[in-house]
């Protein structure tokens, strides 16, 4: 299929998600978020734009999805980008997956999701996951320019969760920049209404790397050592030694889990720390 696409076609052996879909109403992203993997492998990434025939494609090919299969939008762009605000596919695309038996995964940074409120509601099986990496203003600016603020997006949740299941996706930790004052970010998330946090390290490519440390200079030295000189090469791209990461991902799960918060952590090999499925599907 053309558009409804198997989420891992590579079949990362790293990746424990549940066999599932993908679904993006648009190409490229608005966002500019420095470590974003997508503009690696997506032409004119920060330039987003509909997909041809989206709404006339999805109506043919969800026909062929079997029932109760998982349906995650999106996985390469944001479904609630400026875009959409005008052209409404993702709301379109919802009013037509919203008649078939399916669990759809909506992820987000952004607050426009509340729009849809009102549909999303009414759908059968639906779990939100919002993106989050930091309470601090300035750097969340200078990590995701152009995304809603972290308060905004705590108060996203708070206003998503009183109605729907919804996990956050506390990612990438990227050391040292986000990896301190955990404790009263993750208090935050369980007080907007949270069911779980799924947690990631920053890893490098080569053009979200030149991003990062033209902006973070003052971190340059230490990412190339522990990173270019240290870390680790799986599967195109290169993570921190694996010691850190765990240190890393076994702190946001103490924290998480004293929030009685689900906790999981996505790609890293370290699937024995798990408490919930590693996507929030376990919420459906
Ligand atoms: S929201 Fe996601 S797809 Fe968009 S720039 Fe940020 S990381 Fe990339």
């Amino acid at each position: 299929m053309a558009l409804i696409t198997s989420f891992d076609p590579w079949r990362n052996k790293l990746c424990s998600c549940p066999a599932k879909y993908s679904l993006s109403a648009y190409t490229g992203c608005n966002h500019g978020c420095l470590y974003c993997y997508a503009s690696s492998y997506i032409k004119d990434f920060g330039r987003p734009r509909e997909k041809k025939d989206f709404l006339k494609i999805l109506s043919r090919e969800i026909k062929k999805i079997p029932p109760g299969s998982i349906i995650t939008i999106a996985n390469s762009s944001d479904p609630y980008l400026n875009l959409e605000k005008k052209i409404k596919l993702t709301r379109q695309a919802l009013e037509i997956l919203k008649n078939y038996d399916l669990k759809i995964n909506l992820v987000t940074k952004s607050s426009l999701v509340l729009r849809d409120l009102d549909l999303l509601k009414n759908m059968k099986k639906i779990l939100i996951a919002i993106s989050l990496t930091c309470l601090d203003q300035k750097l969340a600016r200078k990590l995701e320019p152009r995304t809603p603020s972290p308060q905004e997006r705590l108060k996203t949740l708070k206003s998503l969760s009183a109605y729907l299941p919804v996990v956050v996706r506390l990612d990438p930790l990227v050391y040292p920049l986000n990896t301190e004052n955990l404790e009263s970010l993750i208090k935050q998330i369980k007080s907007s209404g949270a069911k779980q946090i799924i947690t990631s390290t920053y890893k490098i490519k080569p053009d979200n790397f030149k991003r990062m440390v033209s902006t973070f200079r003052q971190h340059q030295n230490l990412w190339q050592a522990l990173y270019l000189e240290k870390g680790e090469r799986k599967n195109n791209y290169i993570y921190l030694p694996e010691k850190l990461r765990k240190d890393l991902i076994s702190r946001v799960k103490k924290l998480a889990l004293a929030e009685n918060l689900g906790f999981s952590s996505c790609r890293e090999g370290f699937n024995q720390l798990n408490t919930a499925l590693c996507d929030g599907s376990s919420f459906f």
